[in-house]
């Protein structure tokens, strides 16, 4: 029932840079001096100090009869800005639209839909076209799916041996963050990233350093346009956007483009197949169903429309984290 209570707590602390603040003074705080450094109410810091610190985010000692706070180390590797596994642009998207979209669950339930109409005044007829509805959005959306990747990259992208693949092709792979996991696990591969053509100029412009000369780009609309020949195909939490119908679409498509004895990958959030579990991915199909025209699916799901594609031979891997993969092959002739 006050599930929510918690996430707004954490929502406006980031929001605030209590955690930041507390980074960079490198040495434990008052309530008033946090409060007069993220410019808010002492009053209303102290409240959210202290929930913070009953949350296990904060640590508390006393000092001349004064409280000081200082991050906990939880607090401060996914809730500051500048730790490389921050969680920070992630928590600021289920803030300001994800958050905003639950409002409309009861609504999404009924019908049936994504609630972007609602929530946002804008039509999603067009499902991509929603999401990026400006190129602010456009960045939002890309941090968010970058930072899970430095979490729980490595596991999905090493599920399975992969090291025979040499050419590989991450189909809406966005910021890029999985095609790196991908380069650094297995030194001798190529990976192409295929995304829509907007998302492709911004990784160029402000994810994919030149540098990083094994990943390269081609834009496209991959239910439309021609496919690069590739041995791997990545797809990373696509399936999950799309109904059973658009899932084949693309999986056809992708055999079709298939070199002989390549395969597929598919990184999913994975059901129990009696549906009892895990909660993260039982909710996580409500966020589906609230944003996108999807859902998260049972390993026997997403093998079924492998199958329906022609693909063979396909295995699951369950990571313990809250990315799973799944594999399917493409025989050779
Ligand atoms: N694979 C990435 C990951 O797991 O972090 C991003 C997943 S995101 C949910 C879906 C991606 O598919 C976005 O990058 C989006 O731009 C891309 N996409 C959606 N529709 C597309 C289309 N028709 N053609 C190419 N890319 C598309």
């Amino acid at each position: 029932m006050e599930g929510f209570l918690i996430s707004k707590t954490v929502f406006a602390s980031c929001e605030l840079g209590v955690f930041d603040v507390l980074l960079g003074a490198e040495r434990p705080l008052s309530a008033e001096e946090i409060s007069q450094a993220v410019g808010a109410s002492l009053d209303g810091t102290q409240r959210l100090l202290a929930a913070c610190t009953g949350l296990q985010l904060l640590n508390t000692q006393q000092d001349q009869g004064r409280v000081l706070y200082s991050n906990t180390e939880q607090a401060s590797v996914y809730l500051t800005r500048s730790s490389p596994l921050s969680l920070f642009q992630s928590i600021q998207y289920n803030s300001r639209t994800i958050y905003l979209c639950w409002h409309y669950l009861t609504d999404a339930v009924r019908s049936g839909r994504n609630q972007y109409e609602k929530a946002f005044g804008v039509s999603s007829k067009d499902l991509f076209e929603a999401l990026y509805r400006s190129d602010e959005e456009m960045v939002k959306f890309m941090q968010l799916m970058n930072s899970i990747w430095n979490i729980c990259g490595e596991d999905v992208i090493t599920a399975f041996d992969l090291s025979p693949f040499k050419v590989i092709c991450d189909l809406g792979g966005c910021s890029g963050a999985l095609a790196k996991q991908c380069t650094s696990a297995y030194p001798e591969c190529t990976v192409t990233i295929f995304d829509l053509p907007k998302v492709v100029r911004m990784s160029r412009e402000h994810f994919v350093s030149e540098a990083d000369q094994r990943i390269s780009f081609h834009q496209g609309d991959f239910f439309k346009d021609p496919l690069p020949e590739a041995d791997l195909y990545i797809l990373a939490r696509i399936l999950h956007d799309w109904t059973d119908e658009r899932c084949i679409e693309l999986l056809s498509r992708i055999y079709k483009a298939c070199n002989p004895g390549g395969a597929v990958l598919l990184v999913e959030a994975l059901l129990h197949e009696d549906g009892s579990g895990p909660l993260t991915v039982q909710l996580y199909s409500l966020n589906m169903l609230v944003q996108t025209e999807g859902r998260e699916r049972t390993a026997a799901q997403y093998a079924a429309l492998l199958a329906a594609a022609g693909f063979t031979n396909i295995q699951h891997h369950l990571t313990g984290k809250i990315y799973d993969a799944v594999l399917g092959h493409k025989e050779i002739d």
